[in-house]
């Protein structure tokens, strides 16, 4: 990819360490065009469907006790090779990690979500932001409502 905004600066990205990710799934929303979605996704945003592919399905035990779960997912359409970027298209410049911006070494997009409903392999949220089909990567729980058991006596 070569079509880069005034003062961005491209580099040439070394081969990556693979990380062996599996695609857990696959978020399904309204949008299909980078441009018609939300920057950042919104409560009152519509709902979307995630779904959960075997076999990793029974690691959805217990999620329903959640009202907000976080998910991340892979930004599979954007480039990964700007280490400065111009989001405004203008003489401001921003490095890549002081920026929320699909384009990123790696790919990686997170949000909080709202939990609407869990039926089998598929949870229904709202809050999210990303194209249709993007590649989830993981379903936490919401870090402020999570309380870790306490560890085993001897
Ligand atoms: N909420 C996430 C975060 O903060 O990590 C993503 C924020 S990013 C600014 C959201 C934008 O990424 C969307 O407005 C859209 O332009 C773009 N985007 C969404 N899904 C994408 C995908 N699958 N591949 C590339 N870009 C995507």
């Amino acid at each position: 990819m070569s079509d880069i905004r005034p003062h961005e600066v491209q580099i040439s990205v070394p081969d990556p360490e693979d990380a062996r990710l599996y695609f857990i799934g696959r978020i399904r929303t309204p949008w299909t065009d980078r441009k018609a979605c939300p920057r950042q996704g919104k409560e009152d945003g519509p709902d979307c469907q995630v779904e959960i592919f075997e076999p990793w399905v029974p690691a959805l035990q217990g999620i329903e006790d959640y009202a907000r779960i976080e998910l991340l997912y892979w930004l599979n359409q954007a480039r990964r090779d700007l280490v400065i970027q111009n989001p405004g298209h203008n003489d401001g410049t921003f490095g890549t990690f002081a920026l929320r911006s699909p384009v990123r070494p790696n790919l990686i997009g997170t949000s909080l979500v709202k939990l609407v409903s869990v039926d089998g392999p598929v949870l229904t949220v709202r809050g999210l932001d990303c194209l249709d089909g993007t590649p989830l990567v993981d379903v936490k729980p919401d870090r402020c409502s999570f309380t870790p058991k306490a560890p085993p006596k001897d």
